[in-house]
C-alpha cells in the first residue's frame, strides 16, 4: 500500500523530519564517527584486486570548480543532497595481485598531511596483506595525498624493496632545480612535499606515455591534473578496469558536471580534455572504474546521461 501525499506530510510533521532544513546527507553527517569498511576485494578476470583506504580529508567547496561562485556550488551540492560546506575526499588505494607480484597504486599521505589519513598500514593488515609482500609501487602523480606517505614517521621509505614507478614527465616537473622558486607561494609546500617524497625513494623507474608493468597491467598518460598524471588499465579474460587517480574528483562533482575544474588541476584545459576522453572510453567500452577520491571503495561503472554521468557503485556483499 502506498502512502498518500497527505499521510506522508502528516508523518513528516509528526516525526519532525520537516524541521530538518539541511540536505539529508548533511543531516546524516558522519563527522566525528568512523566506519569499519576495512577493505574491498574483487577480481578483474583472474587478477585479484584489494581496495584499502588511507583515510580521508575535507576540502573547502571553493576547490570544486575555479569558475563557479560559492552560492552556485552550494546549490549544486544541495541538489545532490550533500553537505554544502565541505567536500569529503576518500583515498582508495588498490593492491593488484598478478602471479607472485603485488602492485600498489599510490601510497597515500601518511601522517604529515591534513585530516584523518595515514591509515594504509592498518588497513593492509586488516586485509591480510603483508607490506613486505608488495613488489611494485606505481605513483599516479606527486600530489601529497598520493605520495606523501612514502616516508613513515621514522623517515624510512615504506616498501623499501619494491620497484617504484612514475611517469618521466611527472618526475621531471616536480624535481626540476629551482622549481620551488618558479611557482606561486601557495604552491611551494606542494613542491617541497613532492621533492622530499620522490627523493626518499632509493630507486625509481621512469616511463613515457605508455608502459606495460606486469601481465595485464598497463600504465598510460592521463595528464592535465598534473604534468605527468598517469592511470592504470587492468585487463584480464576480456574484463577491464581503469584505475584513474585524480582524473575525476568526486562522483557528485566531476561526473555530474565534467566541466567543473578543481583548483588542483594544474593544466585545466588538458585536464578537462583528459576527463572527457576517459568518460568516453569508460561509457562506450563499458570499462569498470576505480576512483581514488570516490566514496569507498570507489569501484563501479560510469554511465552517460544527456549532459552528465552517473556512478553505479559495485555492491558490497556481507
Ligand atoms: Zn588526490
Amino acid at each position: 500500500m502506498f502512502l498518500s501525499r497527505r499521510k506522508l506530510l502528516n508523518y513528516i510533521n509528526c516525526t519532525g523530519i520537516a524541521a530538518i532544513s539541511t540536505p539529508i546527507f548533511g543531516a546524516m553527517n558522519t563527522n566525528g564517527n568512523t566506519h569499519h569498511l576495512d577493505y574491498f576485494k574483487f577480481s578483474i578476470g583472474n587478477i585479484k584486486i584489494t581496495v584499502v583506504s588511507d583515510g580521508g580529508f575535507q576540502l573547502p567547496i571553493s576547490s570544486i570548480d575555479i569558475n563557479s561562485t560559492e552560492e552556485s556550488l552550494k546549490e549544486h551540492l544541495r541538489k545532490y543532497h550533500m553537505p554544502d560546506d565541505h567536500i569529503y575526499m576518500n583515498t582508495n588505494l588498490a593492491v593488484i595481485e598478478v602471479g607472485e607480484n603485488k602492485l600498489i597504486i599510490d601510497v597515500g599521505s601518511g601522517s604529515r598531511f591534513i585530516g584523518s589519513t595515514g591509515k594504509l598500514f592498518d588497513n593492509l593488515s586488516k586485509a591480510n596483506i603483508d607490506p613486505d609482500s608488495i613488489t611494485h609501487v606505481f605513483l599516479t602523480h606527486a600530489h601529497p595525498d598520493h605520495i606523501l606517505g612514502i616516508r613513515d614517521d621514522f623517515d624510512e621509505t615504506i616498501f623499501p624493496d619494491a620497484k617504484f614507478m612514475i611517469s618521466e614527465k611527472e618526475y621531471n616537473w616536480w624535481t626540476k632545480k629551482d622549481r620551488v622558486n618558479e611557482v606561486e607561494e601557495t604552491f611551494i609546500q606542494m613542491v617541497l612535499w613532492a621533492q622530499n617524497s620522490l627523493k626518499a625513494i632509493p630507486e625509481i623507474s621512469l616511463f613515457t606515455n605508455e608502459k606495460s608493468i606486469l601481465p595485464g597491467i598497463t600504465a598510460f598518460d592521463t595528464s592535465g591534473h598534473s604534468p605527468g598524471h598517469s592511470s592504470i588499465l587492468v585487463e584480464s579474460e576480456g574484463s577491464k578496469l581503469i584505475i584513474g587517480g585524480d582524473v575525476f574528483r568526486n562522483t557528485y562533482t566531476s561526473l555530474k558536471n565534467p566541466d567543473f575544474i578543481p583548483d588542483t588541476d594544474m593544466d585545466p584545459v588538458k585536464a578537462k580534455k583528459t576527463r572527457n576522453e576517459i568518460l568516453d572510453l569508460l561509457t562506450k567500452e563499458k570499462i569498470a572504474y576505480l576512483g581514488y577520491h570516490f566514496p569507498f571503495p570507489g569501484v563501479g561503472h560510469i554511465i552517460a546521461h544527456e549532459k552528465s554521468y552517473e556512478f553505479i557503485p559495485a555492491s558490497i556483499r556481507w
